[in-house]
């Protein structure tokens, strides 16, 4: 039988706008001691905006469509940012074959051109030379390649979360260890993790890095919550010992795969279902 204390805490937890999928996760939490988290949409908003469009042999203008009409296909927030920026330049522009490559970017053909757009390991994948600067541009980058000549780069930048410090300093007052994982470059990585003092924070992370991550604390014996939003994080939060999910942003497979669910999109509810959790479990003991 389930002790009566779980439905209160399942109840105070969802009046909270925190989703417990069974009254066990609310035991798991309480021994959560360390939490790792998804960067993009997770701790950032997840809310990209075009800064700047920096050409090679061909216009801005020009890139941008192409670019576009690439991700016109994704629904990355990347994507979502180029499209936005492009409006309508790109109707009537089809790009055919598109597949997306997980942690990469996209690759599909436009007037028999094969067009490339992600990030530099995209570049390396389909052996592209590119300029050795754009590797230590400090920003989120889409970089495009034209039938595998590098054609020039879309900066983008996203916004940290406004109380992405304060959940992270919560945690280390409840002693957990507080991760970062990300598919992003590492000098976006590490600037997001400066700023909000989190423990360790890894970039350049394919979504099975993110998985080998997430292992290896298990292997050390850690008790996991993951925390993400996005189509690819669906295999850590499986693997977590508490997977969970931001509603807001979040892909179906993903908030399906999660044993708790956040339906908004504020980092501190995680902070939350810990205090509930072991609010809970004074009572039911
Ligand atoms: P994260 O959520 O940590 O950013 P993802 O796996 O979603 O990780 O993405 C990893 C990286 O792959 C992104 O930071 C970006 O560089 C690249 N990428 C993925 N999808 C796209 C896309 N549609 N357009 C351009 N770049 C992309
Ligand atoms: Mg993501």
């Amino acid at each position: 039988s389930i002790p009566l204390g779980y439905f209160g805490g399942i109840g105070l937890a969802s009046r909270n706008g925190i989703l417990f999928k069974g009254g066990n996760f609310l035991d798991v939490m309480t021994k959560v001691n360390a939490v790792v988290m998804d960067k993009t949409g997770t701790l950032t908003k997840g809310v990209f905006k075009v800064q700047q469009v920096v050409s090679k042999n061909i216009e801005e203008k020009e890139l941008v469509k192409l670019t576009s009409a690439l991700e016109q296909n994704s629904t990355h927030p990347i994507a979502k940012a180029v499209t936005e920026y492009a409006g309508d330049i790109t109707n009537g522009v089809k790009a055919e074959g598109v597949e997306e490559i997980s942690g990469h970017g996209l690759k599909g053909k436009i007037d028999g051109k094969q067009i490339l757009a992600g990030n530099v390991k995209l570049l390396k994948k389909f052996n592209v030379p590119y300029p050795a600067e754009i590797e230590s541009i400090v920003h989120t980058i889409v970089v495009v390649a034209i039938n595998n000549q590098y054609a020039g780069y879309i900066t983008i930048a996203d916004e940290i979360k406004e109380d992405a410090a304060q959940t992270v300093k919560d945690m280390h007052s409840l002693n957990i260890k507080t991760v970062m994982l990300s598919g992003d470059k590492q000098s976006v990585v590490d600037e997001v993790a400066k700023k909000i003092g989190i423990d360790e924070a890894y970039g350049d992370l394919l979504p099975e890095g993110k998985v080998e991550k997430v292992q290896k604390l298990k292997d050390e014996g850690r008790h996991i919550a993951f925390v993400g939003d996005g189509v690819n994080d669906a295999p850590v939060v499986a693997l977590a010992d508490a997977g969970i999910a931001m509603g807001g942003l979040g892909s179906d497979a993903t908030i399906e795969t999660a044993d708790v669910v956040i339906q908004n999109d504020q980092p501190h509810k995680i902070v939350s279902a810990i205090k509930i959790g072991k609010i809970t479990r004074s009572i039911v003991w």
